[in-house]
């Protein structure tokens, strides 16, 4: 459920009709409700009740400072992928306590300001990564809190560049190998490793590939502490699918559902859970908005181009992703309904959001919305073909702010310079273009 619904005709974010902020922040923006993203959270921590579970935001999902702050807010730790998620998790008031450092390409700099972060741990993905994160920990003189990612080699049955879990993947070790790692461990300086971390993909759409991971994970810790080592937490990963509004796809597993499976086959380890959701927290809770350009009739087909692209919104280019477009303006129930391919102004083929969508016939300067775009799309958008990152607003209520500004075409001119050996030969700078 959303807060993303029509009131008298007009598409609102809350109570907050959309044109509105379009008129303000102009497009294509990307909008966020709070009170979805309250909602989510607090349906997904409610199916862990009794659980000794934190859940830390994967903050990659979706980055921005005032969406990490409002997760902040409810209690959500963080799991960050880069020196800069670190930052933001920070700066959004996330305890460091409560954040988690993943990712299979971590560099010296990064394990260093985690560490003097004082984070909660730091998930190690080889065996290489393991012996640095020991020696910086010895050149800080602090100990590194660690866990271990494994690569349980389950199949997520999920889109193959979001699958993570197979033993083909890059992520993980081979969770035969654990043993010995752990063995290894014991015998570096300054490495506390008492965790076991999992994460076999995102969007999945089916429990079974979480029970066989989840319950490899619990025969290693049962092996592990029959060798003696001491294992005190379980990092689950995220990955819990989210409905994209594809009428093809089956009905998804509910966050309870999950956490049965959670409770049945790790619940009584003693072990305190770490959840790392990105999606189901913050998908729903977005949409991209956009405005049509151009009615394009094809020889074949109807274009219905739109001012967003590929560079705003890349999941539909990369993972033939589905987003349901809906029009600002709410469509007559009985009214005409035509198919259209609504497409970006990206000079690439892969630039299309929809193909044969019903839609009510549209016009030049109609409203557009994309749903279901909170999660990896802001976090995944690009300067591509020159254009801006689009503008992100957060609403609350009847309250609306601009919470990252579209950057000006001066600012994205001003990061680029010439060699002296070109500067020289140019000709007097040209008088200013664009707004
Ligand atoms: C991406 C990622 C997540 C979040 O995945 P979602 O599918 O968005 O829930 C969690 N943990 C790790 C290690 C990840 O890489």
């Amino acid at each position: 459920m959303d807060h993303f619904l029509y009131r008298d005709g007009c598409l609102c974010a809350e109570d907050v009709p959309i044109e509105r902020i379009a008129a303000a922040a102009g497009t294509p923006v990307y909008v966020y409700s709070t009170a979805t993203l309250e909602r989510h959270y607090r349906v997904f921590t409610a199916a862990f009740r009794g659980l000794d579970a934190q859940v830390c935001y994967a903050v990659k999902a979706n980055g921005n400072l005032a969406v990490v702050a409002t997760l902040a807010g409810l209690g959500a730790g963080a799991d960050v992928v880069s020196l800069g998620e670190l930052e933001i998790a920070l700066a959004a008031g996330v305890p460091a306590a409560r954040i988690v450092f993943s990712g299979v390409g971590k560099s010296e700099a990064e394990m260093a300001a985690a560490l003097k972060a004082g984070i909660l741990q730091i998930n190690v993905e080889s065996e290489p990564e393991l012996r640095q994160l020991s020696r910086v920990a010895t050149s800080l003189g602090v100990v590194a809190p660690a866990a271990l990612r494994i690569n349980p080699d389950v199949d997520a049955l999920t889109h193959e560049k979001i699958s993570t879990g197979r033993k083909e993947n890059k992520f993980g070790i081979e969770w035969t190998a654990a043993h010995r790692v752990f063995g290894e461990a014991a015998q570096l300086a300054n490495i506390r490793l008492a965790g076991i971390a999992v994460h076999i993909g995102s969007q999945l759409t089916r429990i079974e590939p979480f029970l066989a991971a989840f319950r490899r994970l619990r025969d290693l810790v049962v092996m592990l502490r029959t060798d003696g080592h001491t294992i005190t937490t379980l990092d689950l990963g995220g990955g819990l699918g989210v409905p994209y509004g594809d009428q093809s796809l089956p009905e998804l597993p509910s966050p309870d559902a999950y956490a049965a499976a959670v409770r049945h086959t790790v619940g009584d380890l003693g072990c305190r859970l770490i959840l790392e959701p990105g999606r189901l927290l913050v998908a729903n809770a977005g949409i991209l908005v956009t405005r049509v350009l151009y009615v394009k009739e094809g020889a074949t087909r109807t274009f219905v181009i739109v001012d967003a692209g590929m560079n705003d919104l890349l999941r539909p280019a990369l993972y033939d992703a589905y987003h349901a477009i809906v029009p600002l303006i709410e469509p007559a129930p009985d009214g005409e309904q035509c198919e259209m391919d609504v497409v970006g102004p990206v000079c690439e083929t892969s630039d299309t959001f929809g193909i044969g969508r019903l839609l009510p016939p549209v016009a030049a300067g109609d409203g557009l919305a994309l749903r279901t775009a909170g999660a990896y799309g802001a976090a995944m958008a690009s300067s591509y073909n020159a254009r801006p990152l689009p503008a992100e607003v957060l609403v609350n209520g009847d309250r609306f702010a601009i919470v990252s500004a579209r950057p000006s075409l001066a600012e994205m001119m001003a990061r680029q310079r010439l060699p002296d050996w070109l500067a020289n030969a140019m000709p007097p700078a040209p008088a200013e273009v664009g707004p």
